[in-house]
């Protein structure tokens, strides 16, 4: 890996345009935790409806909403890396992301994917907030569900 800073800026995009053009896991669930999540600074909503298996682990999960393309790319990636896993597994996930977008310190990336491209949202505390909005809401529903918001 020889990347330059140009080459992983163009990924990001790619990624994240992808992302948000073509939502991942868009949609509701039936007899699911349902979480609002609501970022009145930039105007990102969104609605994660979260299906736990017996065992605790993450059955299915999806969302609807609209906001800024960071918010709803970040919102897909977090379905992708979360579905199926344990619920350890996933409440792992959701302290790393956020330590990678709000800390200095690199977390254990291994299993967040591309997700790790949305690191460089740590410089803009603004975008932060729509980095972390599905994360959030994901986190909530580990919870009882309810709703969540970044102010
Ligand atoms: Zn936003």
């Amino acid at each position: 890996m020889n990347e330059t800073n140009g080459e992983l800026e163009e990924l990001y995009q790619q990624v994240i345009l992808d992302h948000s053009k073509r939502p991942r896991n868009f949609g509701t669930l039936e007899d699911a935790i349902h979480v609002h999540g609501d970022n009145p600074s930039c105007g990102d909503e969104i609605d994660l409806d979260v299906k736990f298996a017996a065992d605790g682990a993450v059955q299915d999960l999806k969302f609807k909403g609209s906001g800024c393309a960071i918010c709803m790319a970040s919102a897909s990636l977090m379905t992708t890396k979360l579905k199926g896993k344990p619920r350890a597994e996933a409440e792992r996930l959701a302290r790393n992301f956020h330590t990678l977008v709000t800390s200095e310190t690199e977390p254990d990336t291994k299993g967040l994917g591309d997700a790790v491209l949305l690191k460089g949202v740590r410089k803009f505390p603004q975008r932060v907030k729509c980095a972390t909005l599905g994360w959030r809401a994901f986190e909530q529903a580990l919870g009882e569900g309810g709703s969540v918001s970044t102010e």
